[in-house]
């Protein structure tokens, strides 16, 4: 008790102000515009020209004279053929027309393209059967983007409209800021890589490849530093290389809780500045902060839940920071719980949840045993339900936050399946 005495304990929010305040957006680098998929932009990017570059057609159909169309059944003369990707510099007359297909530029003189289902053609005629109003069925030139115009500013995120967009104004690589590199070490005498033989008493190294996954799913860079003996000599070693794989952020897992606590303090403040905080949260309550060589350790508690959801928690919007983005939040829904929720600790939990859509809304039920070892019911959850740490007892139908997993794919038979 003197221990945990002698360390702060800290709301969720506080640990992630801590965690961000160490850290910080990375330079930018100039990558090809594929891999800036997810990454923030560290440049302003102007369009080159008007896109679309010329006034072109939107239909196929034929381009005419919006002043011929005098009424419905004027008959005009066909004097050219248009396919997309030709230019037609010879002017269209009064009573002409051009047969053009969709994206081709409209000839100077036309202004008005009607649809081949509004028409009836002959061998060099066509006949307007419902003449749309002057102007219709052109795109005009610049109607999309502007030359000159700044069309994703600087610290714009690059989803895949954003990736169009860039290539629409002939960019194929942008500055974004750097993808943070992660380096992570699992530790603890009895966890085994995973294609190893676990020898009795070993079980399998989980949180090194789930927070991994994490990690990459946020956009980050993993880098593996196995699983480090609890002896302070090999965790030191590992946590060396680390700094020498240029990681921008060192996450280590388990040797937090209490039996462990003395070692990992002892290697980690050693090497640098950490802080051993008690969050006042459940799952993960014991964590370590700080800096060695000024890069950000963050040491994760040892059971599987417990290390991803701290992960979500506390290392997520570093990693979401250090990218260039300004909004950290985990995205979250608002649902219905289905059960009744009663604890008397004062932390606050996160309980793993399915959602289903009621009839007013999602509702969210438990997915069975909340142990911060298992695994499965984070396979089975869809997101974190969050109970406030000042509410001991939620009856069911209380609304809640749900801290939202990937969309999850349930079981079943995949389209590929024969019938
Ligand atoms: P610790 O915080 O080191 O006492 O670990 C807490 C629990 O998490 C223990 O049951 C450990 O065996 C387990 N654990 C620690 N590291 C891992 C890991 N990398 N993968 C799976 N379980 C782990
Ligand atoms: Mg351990």
């Amino acid at each position: 008790m003197a221990e945990r005495n002698a360390y702060p304990m800290l709301s969720v929010e506080e640990a992630r102000d801590r965690v961000l305040a160490l850290v910080d957006v990375l330079p930018p680098e100039r990558v090809p515009i594929l891999d800036a998929l997810g990454c923030v932009l560290a440049e302003d990017v102007p369009a080159d020209r008007d896109v679309p570059p010329l006034d072109n057609s939107a239909m196929d159909g034929y381009a005419v004279r919006g002043e011929d169309l005098t009424g419905d059944g004027v008959r005009l003369r066909v004097v050219a053929n248009l396919p997309a990707g030709q230019v037609l510099t010879r002017p269209v007359e009064r009573g002409e027309a051009v047969r053009i297909m969709t994206g081709a530029p409209v000839p100077p003189g036309a202004d008005t393209v009607v649809r081949f289902e509004d028409t009836r053609a002959g061998d060099d005629w066509v006949e307007v059967l419902k003449a749309p109003r002057p102007g219709a069925n052109v795109r005009l030139a610049g109607e999309d983007v502007c030359q000159g115009a700044i069309v994703l500013p600087e610290g714009t995120a690059l989803r895949p409209q954003e990736i169009g967009m860039l290539a629409s104004v002939g960019r194929s690589t942008a500055l974004v800021h750097r993808r943070p590199r992660v380096a992570i070490l699992a530790t603890g005498d009895e966890v085994a890589e995973i294609d190893a033989e676990p020898r009795p008493g070993q079980i399998r190294n989980i949180n090194s490849y789930s927070v991994a996954a994490q990690v990459r799913e946020v956009g980050g860079v993993p880098i593996l530093l196995g699983v480090a003996a609890d002896r302070t000599g090999e965790l030191t070693d590992r946590i060396r290389a680390g700094l020498q794989a240029n990681a921008d952020l060192l996450v280590t897992s388990g040797g937090v809780s209490v039996g462990d606590f003395d070692l990992v303090k002892q290697v980690l403040a050693s090497q640098g500045h950490i802080d051993f905080w008690w969050v006042n949260m459940k799952p993960g309550k014991p964590m370590a902060f700080g800096t060695i060589d000024s890069v950000p350790l963050l040491a994760l508690p040892g059971n599987p839940v417990a290390s991803m959801i701290s992960f979500g928690l506390f290392g997520r919007p570093a990693v979401r920071k250090m990218m260039g983005y300004t909004d950290w939040e985990w995205p979250a829904a608002t649902a219905r719980l289905r059960d009744a929720i009663r604890r008397k600790d004062g932390r606050r939990h996160y309980l793993r949840v399915r959602l289903e859509r009621g009839p007013d809304g999602l509702e969210a039920s438990l997915t069975g045993d909340q142990g911060s070892g298992i695994l499965s019911s984070m396979v089975q959850g869809d997101g974190l339900a969050v109970i406030p740490e000042d509410r001991d007892h939620l009856p069911a139908g209380s609304m809640v936050q749900v801290l939202l997993f990937s969309p999850r794919q349930p079981a079943g038979r995949s389209s590929t399946t024969e019938e």
